[in-house]
């Protein structure tokens, strides 16, 4: 079943990295005050390529890590460090009634439900642990494919509908 749908995917040591939750929260605190500093700078030297860049990045950082399906608006720090969208059902608010009473996914029954891995490693992050508890709007499929990091920086990722 996995091979089918691309949410199901995992890279090779991905699940390891997934569960270093600490490590990850200080590389994306490390992540925001860098592009803070620099993302003005490429916008208004070369806003072109500084979006490919991002783009980019994010495809081959986040898509092997966090399987990153490009949704373009990255709530990871409120998903403790697990991507929402690789649910089969891209759930962002919580798991849906059909886990299974090991833990797994309805739908991929040889994988964990994502929301169970998500819950798990919020209660070891320092600072986002809580912002699991926030409701999230609906995912804006306009952004598909766009750069997150841009997005929130333009506060076009607080826009559920376009
Ligand atoms: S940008 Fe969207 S799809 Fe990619 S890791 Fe973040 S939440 Fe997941």
């Amino acid at each position: 079943m996995t091979r089918y749908l691309k949410e199901g995917r995992r890279k090779p040591g991905s699940e390891w990295i997934k569960d270093q939750t600490r490590f990850l929260e200080r590389a994306y605190r490390l992540t925001l005050t860098l592009f803070e500093r620099l993302y003005p700078v490429g916008k208004q030297v070369a806003p072109a390529l500084t979006e490919k860049v991002m783009i980019w990045g994010e495809k081959a950082v986040k898509g092997y890590i966090f399987n990153c399906q490009m949704c373009g608006q990255c709530i990871l720090h409120s998903t403790g460090m697990t991507c929402p969208m690789t649910c089969p059902k891209n759930l962002r608010n919580g798991p849906c009634g059909g886990v299974r009473a090991n833990g797994h996914c309805e739908v991929i029954p040889e994988r964990m439900c994502i929301w169970v891995q998500a819950w798990e490693r919020s209660q070891s992050l320092q600072e986002y642990a809580d912002e699991m508890r926030l409701i999230q709007p609906p995912v804006n499929r306009v952004l598909e494919g766009t750069s997150s990091w841009i997005n929130m920086a333009e506060g076009r990722d607080k826009v559920p509908f376009s």
